[in-house]
């Protein structure tokens, strides 16, 4: 079966199409600017040239179908009709406390995350939207939700349940959620095969640091223990996210600029994180390049991320009572060779040696721990697409 995998964004689109016989990527593709002028899409056949295409497009319908024309073109397409579509998987960042597993799509379902709105109002709507559009345009062809909250289910009360008045928990349903679940399982699961420690006999802690960044505690795999909470702000520092504070900093702010809650929750999600404490950029290659420059903040900067990873780390290994394995993983997880360097300097008494030869690469799966390091270490790039069309290829054969 072929599948489909779309990841929509508010003004953005990612989409693959893999062959589940071998799991092969057959085409990949971005769509920017949807909405807004300039619309563009960025198509790739695997093994050519990439190419673009301009052309208005006013909403996510608009792009789908751009998408499946450049699916079905004759010189840069990977399909001959639509047809070969068995399902489409569609990534769907909150899905509540409804699902722990994904889903076949159907209006109960869409439903249910559209009331799970309020919960991610940024990222549901969009998600929604793709979905809508894709039934529209291929009302014959299966859809599945894949979640990024659900593998983060399996965490109990004392990993959950925040500290404020239960009412909030139960009326409101305020609780630790956890995000970027797929990626966190997928690196999880392959830590496993490459040490070949069976899942369900193995402890492993997930970094997945990119733009926006979060730490897991898997064990058995199943996720314990996660740093985002109710939303993706808390927790690791990030790209322009603050990650955890004292929840007094929002009214002391509030009242020295004069500002209300959302302006400082703004500040808070836009103006932080990397980017807040540098004053110069999200992107670490870009903080980088300042510290060499003798910039102190961009070292502050530095220097706050790798340690609110570490402490994440310190905290994760004592509630599991010591760890098999460390990933990294996402953009900087994959690619700063110093971050990971910076991040396990000084865990010896702990089990964790990093090799530093071997953390000399980028983007590559391969353990970077020392031969005797009890804690291994792995590179791992992710793959959530792949999870998404593995779990839409078992939940729509299943169904045949
Ligand atoms: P997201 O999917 O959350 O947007 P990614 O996982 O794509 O994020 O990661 C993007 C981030 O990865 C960039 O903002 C940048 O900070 C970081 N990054 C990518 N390549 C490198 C590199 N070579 N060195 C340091 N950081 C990098």
């Amino acid at each position: 079966m072929k599948v489909l995998v779309i990841n929509c964004g508010s003004s953005s689109l990612k989409y693959q199409v893999l062959d589940m016989e071998d799991e092969s990527l057959l085409a990949k593709g971005l769509v920017e600017r949807i909405g807004i002028p300039g619309s563009i899409l960025c198509h790739e056949k695997t093994g050519m040239e990439k190419y673009n295409l301009e052309a208005p497009m006013a909403d996510h319908k608009d792009a789908i179908s751009h998408v499946l024309d450049a699916l079905l073109d004759k010189d840069h397409g990977v399909l001959k009709s639509m047809d070969e579509i068995g399902a489409v998987g569609h990534r769907v960042v909150h899905a509540g406390e409804k699902y722990a597993y994904s889903v076949l799509l159907s209006q109960d379902v869409i439903d249910a995350l559209t009331e799970c709105t309020d919960l991610a109002p940024l990222h549901n709507p969009p998600n929604l939207l793709g979905i809508s559009a894709c039934k529209e345009l291929m009302p014959d062809t299966f859809m599945v939700g894949v979640f990024d909250t659900a593998f983060h289910q399996t965490m109990e009360p004392e990993s959950y349940i925040y500290a404020i008045p239960y009412e909030y928990y139960e009326k409101y349903k305020i609780r630790r959620y956890g995000f970027h679940g797929t990626s966190h399982k997928y690196v999880a699961e392959r830590a496993a095969a490459i040490l070949g420690k069976p899942v369900d006999d193995f402890k492993v802690i997930t970094c997945h640091l990119g733009n926006g960044a979060s730490i897991t505690a898997v064990k058995n795999g199943k996720s314990i223990n996660t740093s985002m909470g109710f939303t993706p702000l808390e927790g690791l520092v990030m790209g322009t996210r603050s990650g955890d504070l004292d929840p007094a900093i929002l009214q002391f702010i509030a009242e020295k600029e004069n500002m209300d809650v959302f302006k400082v929750t703004n500040i808070l999600n836009k103006k932080s994180g990397i980017y807040g404490i540098s004053g110069i950029s999200n992107d670490l290659r870009d903080i980088e390049k300042a510290v060499l420059e003798g910039n102190d903040r961009a070292l502050i900067a530095v220097k706050v991320f790798a340690h609110r990873v570490k402490s994440y780390i310190g905290s994760y290994m004592a509630e599991m009572n010591g760890v098999d394995a460390i990933v990294f993983t996402a953009g900087i997880g994959e690619n700063d060779i110093g971050m990971r360097a910076q991040i396990l300097e000084n865990m010896e008494n702990l089990g964790v040696e990093l090799d530093l030869e071997l953390n000399n690469i980028r983007g590559i799966e391969t353990v970077i721990s020392k031969p005797d390091s009890k804690v291994k270490v792995l590179l791992i790039p992710t793959n959530e697409e792949l999870m998404i069309a593995r779990d839409t290829n078992r939940i729509v054969s299943e169904l045949k």
